[in-house]
């Protein structure tokens, strides 16, 4: 008999998925059929800012497989569906076809819901007002886009210095229009020490965007529907055409809990390491779901598309009658602040503690070439290294062009629980072009071995 899978949610994870599983099975053993809200499939969202800023020329190059791509290799794709009721007693999912304005019920052998995450919008006044945005679709990055290529956008106020409201207030000044960032925090990008998040501030303002830390918003001010000014906790207010909500994202999951569908304890769906969610033949990946995180052993919500892309795989391939895990994440990030790169892998200082790990850091300027090769950049790599195991626990770099990638010699590093003493060992290249005879890497793991060696002498 032909089973039918049905596949929420039509991005990174849910389209992994998708396509996976008719890699390994055919269209008379396994019918698959996925629903997306949106226009577009496949889509980059990572790619919105880039594409707001004019980088990247259209919005036709973010999208890696378009609905008729899908459709041809096999996969039913309909585009403008909503999934508005989980039916788990009786397999089936209850569907709107929003341009036709009709309600229908599609059947299920198995379930894969990747409906990813929701920008959080705090309580306040004014916050569901004309005007303010939150970017976590590609429609939401086309609506956004309309409002600037409007003209009617002069100054822009985003709320939350995480990654994506600093990549959103970057493509606007690169806009020319007049950016200011609100942040609770000391830095902006929280997750970073504030060491490292220091360096981040200065390249915000760098490029003329104003940077109000330490500070909330309180309430968005309005004129006739639409939002006219984000009004702080201290009391400032700041005038604005247009407000981004960059204050992070949280599961998706409303569906899923009406339905029954069990969440662990960060808010996010509780899967196994196969994607199989706590309810039989129901499967979830990417951003809904939470994962564990291999240091801290805390279960997490992390929203990435390089997870999401993994996850959909390892559920498509278990789906399609294979084997396959997702063994956790580690907490590695990268971006960029104009040409200022930042990245991150493990754990923060906060983060060390919080989990119970007791260490020693070390910091370190170099630069990303021999210091004499045309180009060289300068780079500060921190590190935090557990006392006495000197087990890698954390790295941070900041710098500018060929600084932040170093961070994945790392990730692999805290991957294979590696000390900061076999680090000092590796077998890295070089060469003058592409960095000092010691690389950034290396010297960083050196000063945390002194470090903690030190430690243990005292
Ligand atoms: C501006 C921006 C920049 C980013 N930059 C990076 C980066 O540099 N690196 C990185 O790793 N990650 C980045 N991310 C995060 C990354 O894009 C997400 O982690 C990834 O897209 C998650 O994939 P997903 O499939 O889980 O969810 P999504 O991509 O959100 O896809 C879920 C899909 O489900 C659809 N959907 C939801 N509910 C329903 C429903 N009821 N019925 C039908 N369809 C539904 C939605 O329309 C959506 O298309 C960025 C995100 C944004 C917004």
């Amino acid at each position: 008999m032909v089973e039918r899978l049905v596949v929420i949610g039509g991005d990174a994870a849910g389209m992994s998925a998708a396509s996976q599983a008719r890699k390994r099975r055919p269209a008379d053993d396994l019918q698959i059929v996925a629903f997306e809200r949106g226009r577009a499939t496949s889509y980059s969202a990572c790619g919105i800012p880039y594409w707001i800023a004019g980088t990247v020329k259209t919005e036709a190059e973010l999208i890696s497989r378009t609905p008729e791509q899908h459709r041809a290799n096999g996969i039913d794709v309909r585009i403008r569906h909503e999934v508005v009721g989980i039916d788990l007693a009786g397999r089936s999912v209850q569907v709107r076809d929003l341009d036709a304005g009709r309600d229908f019920a599609e059947p299920f052998d198995s379930l894969v819901y990747a409906t990813g995450s929701i920008p959080m919008r705090p309580p306040v006044e004014g916050i569901d007002a004309e005007g303010v945005y939150g970017v976590q679709v590609l429609d939401d990055g086309v609506a956004l886009r309309a409002e600037l290529d409007s003209g009617r956008v002069r100054r822009v106020v985003v709320v939350g210095g995480g990654y994506i409201g600093l990549e959103i207030a970057e493509a606007c000044r690169i806009r020319d229009l007049e950016v200011t960032v609100v942040d609770r925090s000391a830095t902006p990008v929280g997750t970073f020490d504030a060491d490292i998040g220091g360096f981040i501030a200065d390249a915000v303002t760098g490029l003329g965007i104003h940077l109000v830390l330490g500070d909330g918003v309180a309430a968005i001010e309005t004129k006739d529907g639409r939002a006219t000014a984000v009004v702080t906790a201290s009391g400032r207010t700041l005038p604005a055409d247009l407000v981004v909500l960059g204050l992070g994202v949280r599961p998706n999951v409303q569906l899923a809990v009406d339905a029954g569908i069990p969440l662990g304890p960060s808010g996010g769906i509780a899967v196994d390491r196969r994607m199989r969610t706590h309810v039989d033949g129901v499967w979830s990946a990417g951003d809904c779901v939470e994962s564990v995180h291999r240091l801290s052993g805390q279960r997490m919500v992390v929203a990435l598309g390089t997870h999401a892309n993994k996850q959909g795989r390892v559920a498509g391939i278990n789906l399609g009658g294979g084997y396959a895990t997702f063994p956790g994440v580690i907490g590695t990030a990268v971006t960029k602040v104009c040409n200022l790169e930042v990245a991150r892998t493990g754990l923060s200082e906060r983060e060390a503690e919080t989990a119970g790990y007791s260490y020693v850091t070390a910091s370190v300027d170099s630069t990303t070439r021999a210091g004499y090769f045309p180009g060289a950049k300068p780079i500060r790599v921190k590190l935090l290294a557990e006392r006495r195991s000197g087990r890698l626990l954390g790295a941070q770099i900041v710098g500018r062009e060929g600084a932040a990638k170093r961070i994945d010699v790392f990730a692999t590093a805290i991957w294979n629980e590696m000390s900061v003493d076999e680090i000092l060992s590796l077998d890295l290249s070089y060469a003058p072009p592409f960095a000092p005879v010691w690389d950034p890497v290396l010297i960083a793991a050196r000063k945390a071995f002194e470090a903690v060696e030190a430690d243990v002498r005292a």
